[in-house]
């Protein structure tokens, strides 16, 4: 942020304890524990979140195509908040931070000054604007992405209408669950929707490549089964309104499909406001941190209240970078080294006149079970084993939701 827009902690201002930026995974999660911790119990705390509510992110795909209510799949989270006396909740975008003075600056009130800064702002799901018609590709990641993607289906598949086309690009879990519960809507399908055509592009040789090679060729087998055109070694040119160009294997031939409709499932990349808070960042614009989670991890900490957690940090200590995941799990696990660790900050005095007390490092997971829905199938996958389930994995998947909402709402 330039000198010019830097705004002065008024009698405007909000101070708090804690700020928690971002209020999905990683930040609900945090301050959830903030409130359990006998020390941060009684911490006076802001979380700041542009959306008021946090949706179910891992059955997006469910929910867009009206397999589960979306009602049923998200936390009113501005509301459960504010149940609380000590905590306040503002829907706001954050645009800038001044670590030095523990100031987080937002577009349309007033800064928030604090002790504890916890960056939680996570990822984003966008296409390479250097993609010819980037803006034609939508994406599914948040609530506002979610509910134009409703209303977009919604229109296109009224079943007066002739029949419609969908392609997907990218065949990773999200592009694979996606193009699984758009075929599903041959079994099951919202009233006076109609079934579009469904083509997944991917441009490796494989679907689900983070995964082992028998969960890829279980989810081929699958899709093609429901009736999805699947193109492997296929990469997107460009994109029109209402088609694709695409390239097939080695550069050999290209292809344009008519469409109504294109998605973007790539891969993830660095929620934008990340560059502009002032914090040490990695070459590809994730948040680095120290294995305390900490943003600025020093030998002699100057700023050790700041920290990260969740999709938007990358850890580094040892042997350079851990291969962390990006995943809900993991957001719940480095919320809670957060949280300890402020807990031990916020025991001594600011100012920390006997020094600033060690903190534990965060324990790292590389691999964890992965449920994935196929539409009418799923699998639980870990390492290179992929076990076919039916549908149980479907219902199973729902059943974590029901319990990650239950642990919150109980609060
Ligand atoms: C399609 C999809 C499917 C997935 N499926 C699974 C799965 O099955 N299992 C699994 O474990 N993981 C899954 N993941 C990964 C999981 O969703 C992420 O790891 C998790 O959402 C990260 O949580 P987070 O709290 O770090 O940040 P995010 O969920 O990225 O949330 C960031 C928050 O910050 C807010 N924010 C961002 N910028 C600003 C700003 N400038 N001002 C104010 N607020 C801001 C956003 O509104 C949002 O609430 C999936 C991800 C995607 C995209």
């Amino acid at each position: 942020m330039d000198e010019s827009s830097k705004q002065q902690p008024g009698p405007g201002a909000t101070f708090a304890d804690v700020v928690i930026l971002g209020a999905s995974f990683a930040g609900i999660e945090a301050y959830r524990l903030l409130r359990r911790n006998p020390v941060t119990r009684k911490l006076r705390v802001v979380v700041v979140d542009r959306l008021p509510d946090h949706g179910y992110i891992p059955l997006v795909h469910e929910r867009v195509c009206g397999r589960i209510p979306a009602g049923t799949s998200s936390l009113p989270t501005r509301k459960w908040i504010e149940r609380d006396p000590r905590a306040k909740f503002v829907t706001d975008t954050v645009v800038g931070m001044e670590p030095e003075r523990g100031l987080v600056h937002l577009q349309a009130s007033q800064a928030i000054k604090a002790r504890f800064i916890i960056v939680a702002l996570g990822s984003s799901v966008a296409p390479p604007t250097g993609i010819e018609g980037h803006q034609f590709l939508a994406c599914l990641k948040f609530e506002p992405d979610f509910e134009q993607l409703r209303a977009r289906l919604n229109a296109l598949l009224d079943n007066r209408k002739p029949a419609s086309s969908i392609v997907i690009v990218g065949g990773g879990i999200s592009g694979v669950e996606l193009a699984g519960d758009l075929a599903h809507l041959r079994r099951q399908k919202p009233v006076g929707w109609q079934v579009p055509r469904v083509t997944l592009v991917q441009s490796r040789e494989r679907l689900l490549p983070k995964l082992g090679r028998s969960a890829g060729a279980k989810a081929l087998k699958k899709l093609r089964a429901q009736g999805v055109d699947v193109r492997l070694q296929t990469r997107l040119l460009s994109a029109q309104s209402n088609n694709v160009s695409l390239q097939t294997a080695g550069g050999a031939g290209s292809e344009t499909i008519a469409c109504d409709l294109a998605l973007w499932t790539g891969g993830l990349q660095p929620a934008p406001i990340l560059a502009k808070l002032g914090l040490p960042l990695t070459e590809e614009g994730w948040l680095r941190v120290g294995p305390t989670l900490q943003c600025f991890a020093e030998v002699k900490p100057r700023m050790p209240e700041i920290f990260a957690c969740g999709d938007a940090p990358r850890v580094f200590g040892g042997k350079g970078q851990w291969p962390t995941m990006q995943r809900a799990i993991e957001c719940l696990w480095q919320a809670q080294t957060v949280v300890k660790n402020i807990a031990t900050l916020a025991a001594e005095p600011a100012g920390y006149p006997h020094g600033v007390p060690p903190l534990v490092p965060h324990k790292l997971r590389t691999d964890f079970f992965h449920g994935v829905s196929v539409g009418a199938y799923s699998m639980i996958t870990y390492g290179p084993i992929a076990l076919e389930l039916g549908p149980l994995a479907v219902w199973f998947r729902r059943f974590l939701m029901r319990q990650y909402f239950a642990r919150y709402r109980a609060e």
